[in-house]
């Protein structure tokens, strides 16, 4: 628990120093504390540190988290694949999900939220490295899947997020971000009013913050080695 909460303090310092380093505001930069396969606890403590924002993988542990961590104000991200027939408990308990790519899903999240609820916020998962075995849309499919979405009434379109693959070097790091960025900026310039760039993990956080992350998802450097 000491661990986590030294380690968010560095991560938010080492934040802050890469925006300064390529002139943002560090403000303009939200953590998202991943926090998968974890224990409740380490929720708990990094929550009690100020952390409140929190990224879930898997469904079903995810729900069961939401339910114990209740008592808390937790802001809920589901950073994990989205099976098209499980939407309703992601539109019943999240405020975020990060993956969508096919405009039924999309569809069905806004049918399923709550009317008691605000609308809930969605990003696009775009496949950078066209690999043919990931998730997420081509670049070049991105603008018409983001109109049909922002026009869905229970559905806030906030933005793009991309898991780009693992690059040891910096500029290789943030070519595919990048084009996130670019991605982006074409769909404000039509008229969407999209503020979110959902990139950056552990290994490469500064390439994102350099490219425009306005909200990194970070595990590992928080909660240590998941296994
Ligand atoms: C696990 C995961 C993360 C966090 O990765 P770390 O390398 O542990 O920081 C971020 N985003 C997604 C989509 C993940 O699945």
């Amino acid at each position: 628990m000491q661990n986590i909460e030294k380690n968010l303090i560095d991560i938010n310092h080492q934040i802050e120093s890469a925006a300064l380093e390529f002139k943002r505001d560090p403000k303009d930069i939200s953590l998202l504390a991943v926090s998968k396969k974890k224990p409740t606890e380490d929720i708990r403590g990094a929550y009690a540190c100020g952390q409140r924002d929190f990224g879930e993988n898997y469904l079903q542990e995810a729900l069961e988290k939401v339910e114990e961590l209740s008592d808390l104000n937790i802001v809920w991200h589901f950073i994990g694949a989205v099976q098209s027939n499980k939407t309703r408990p992601l539109a019943q308990n999240f405020h975020w999900v990060h993956c969508i790519d096919r405009l039924k899903t999309a569809k069905r999240l806004s049918e399923q939220r709550p009317q008691s609820m605000p609308p809930l916020n969605l990003c696009i998962q775009v496949n950078v490295d066209q690999e043919a075995s990931k998730a997420g849309v081509r670049l070049d499919e991105v603008d018409q899947l983001a109109e049909k979405i922002a026009e869905l009434p229970a559905i806030r379109l906030r933005g793009l997020m991309a898991i780009p693959a693992p690059q040891a070097d910096f500029d290789s790091q943030r070519k595919p971000f990048a084009q996130l960025r670019q991605a982006l900026e074409r769909l404000n310039h039509k008229g969407l009013d999209c503020d979110t760039l959902s990139m950056g993990m552990t290994h490469d956080m500064d390439a994102a913050i350099a490219e425009g992350a306005t909200v990194v998802r970070i595990g590992t450097a928080i909660f240590g080695e998941r296994l």
